[in-house]
């Protein structure tokens, strides 16, 4: 389960088409191949995410960012999605699992972590540098676990004390509200919470020349940023949309080599409903999983 489901069920996105069926963050065994199918094998363990097809001809497919392909499929959104009991997906957009990952553990590296990894990358952080991040849910504590891994220095600025549990627990550097001044200057920062109130206050804390990702598909309104003080000495404040297959597939070679483990909580798929309203409330920290 992933906020997007949230966003779509509230109707903060809206539907692409009725009763739509959400889930973008599958783990299945190949039940049957479609004509020409190849890739894997029946019975093997795929991962299907958020991307679910790229017209691979547009401008940007061709130059390699199929991310921003200008018609592009989303699995749960524009085609029928994972809280199911089978679905339908392109081989070309499933990814190989590493081995010794249950399939619970595995489930959240697939939207969570991916694009949480494109997050890290556009926060653009030096070797040995600091890193802020503003929200600690399901995504937020698979990238702050790769953050780490690669020498960074990791500040967890939340609201949720399960979630500033949580960050404790994964032995970041700091651990703060959303309001505080981290203890110093930011070379990066990544904003997971979907709340534009948090712009200004992540822009203050940047180093000069630092960059400000957003991750989320959908943000509360910015406010007014104040140039002086929030985006003067070269800050940047940037936007991530989707992924490239690239990101997941060097994502999930890192998650397996760094042992990333999602924390999860398991519900079964008949609860959805209340899974969706636990994560609406912050009632669980680290990620939902939907069992069969
Ligand atoms: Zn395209
Ligand atoms: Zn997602």
């Amino acid at each position: 389960m992933c906020r997007t489901d949230l966003h779509l069920a509230e109707g903060d996105l809206p539907p692409k088409h009725p009763a739509v069926v959400p889930g973008h963050e599958i783990v299945g065994d190949v039940d049957a191949l479609g004509e020409g199918a190849h890739r894997f094998s029946l019975g093997d363990r795929v991962g299907v995410p958020w991307l679910a097809r790229t017209d691979q001809s547009c401008r940007y497919c061709r130059r390699g960012d199929e991310n921003l392909c200008e018609s592009p499929d989303f699995t749960g959104w524009d085609l029928d999605g994972g809280y199911a009991d089978a679905c339908l997906v392109d081989e070309a957009f499933a990814y190989a699992l590493p081995a010794g990952l249950s399939d619970e553990k595995a489930a959240p590296l697939l939207c969570a972590g991916i694009i949480g990894y494109r997050s890290l990358l556009a926060a653009d952080v030096p070797t040995a540098g600091s890193l802020g991040i503003y929200g600690f849910g399901g995504s937020a504590h698979l990238t702050a676990q790769v953050a780490m891994h690669l020498g960074m220095r990791v500040h967890v600025l939340t609201r949720g004390e399960q979630n500033r549990d949580l960050a404790v627990d994964l032995g970041v550097d700091s651990v703060g509200t959303a309001a505080d001044v981290p203890p110093e200057p930011l070379d990066g920062a990544i904003l997971f919470a979907p709340a534009g109130d948090l712009v200004p206050v992540a822009m203050r804390a940047l180093s000069p020349g630092a960059t400000l990702a957003v991750a989320g598909i959908w943000l509360s309104d910015i406010p007014v940023l104040k140039y002086q003080d929030e985006l003067f000495h070269e800050r940047r404040l940037r936007s991530v949309t989707a992924n490239t297959r690239r990101d997941g597939e060097d994502f999930l070679t890192l998650a397996a080599r760094f042992a990333i483990s999602a924390t999860t909580v398991a519900y079964p798929m008949a609860d959805a409903p209340t899974a969706l309203e636990d994560l609406a409330h912050g009632r669980f920290g680290g990620a939902a999983v939907l069992h069969n």
